[in-house]
This record gives structure tokens, C-alpha cells and sequence, in this order.
């Protein structure tokens, strides 16, 4: 697992995009995080947003870890699991606020804050 920054974090993800693909295919597969441990990914794993074959994952134990997970496709279109890629930690005030401007623009929305616990 690659550890970032949050504005190398969010110029590695580049473009925002809302989720849209299912993810009841992802059920039951575990990824590593990074907050150093693994998850399972069910239907309480929070997806902020997506990329072609990757999806950034908020951290279930503490929502500061993101997480690039690389979505692994064995033939065109199969699925073959989660490979954690990179990620990063919201430690300052400044992240926050990057990740905040982030957001809204996947979200379109300039009042969306997200809410860190
Ligand atoms: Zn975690």
C-alpha cells in the first residue's frame, strides 16, 4: 500500500466521477486498506467515488483512510477482485478542505461537505 499526500492522493485520482456501478458483485471480497488492516467489502462499505476499474473507499474503523482500491477484471468484463492500491490520510485541516473542494465537484454540489468521524 502506497501512502500519499492529499493533493498527490487526489491529482492520482484525477477526475471526479459519481459511482455507478453495482456493487453487490463486490460483496464478500476483502481489500486492504489504508489504515493497514483488511475489510470486507459489503453493503456498509461507503464508496466516494469511482475511476475506470477503481473505486476510492472511505475506511470503515476510522473514516480519515481512503483508499484507491483497483478493481481487478480477469477477461473483459469479469470480475476478479480488489487490489488496494494507494491511499491516504486526512491529517490537517488543509486535507480537509481538498478533499471537501474534491467532492463537490463529484458531487456538483458547492455546499457538500463531508462529514469525518
Ligand atoms: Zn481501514
Amino acid at each position: 500500500m502506497m501512502m500519499t499526500t492529499m493533493p498527490e492522493f487526489l491529482a492520482l485520482i484525477g477526475k471526479p466521477r459519481l459511482h455507478t456501478i453495482p456493487l453487490e458483485s463486490y460483496f464478500g471480497h476483502t481489500y486492504v486498506c489504508s489504515c493497514g488492516f483488511a475489510h470486507v467489502f459489503d453493503d456498509k462499505t461507503k464508496v466516494l467515488c469511482e475511476g475506470y476499474n477503481r473505486m476510492i473507499l472511505v475506511c470503515p474503523k476510522t473514516s480519515l483512510f481512503l483508499t484507491n482500491v483497483r478493481i481487478r477484471t480477469l477477461l473483459i468484463e469479469v470480475y476478479g477482485g480488489l487490489d488496494g492500491a494507494f491511499g491516504t490520510f486526512v491529517e490537517t485541516a488543509e486535507d480537509n478542505c481538498l478533499l471537501n473542494d474534491y467532492l463537490a465537484k463529484v458531487w456538483d454540489n458547492p455546499e457538500f461537505h463531508w462529514l469525518l468521524s
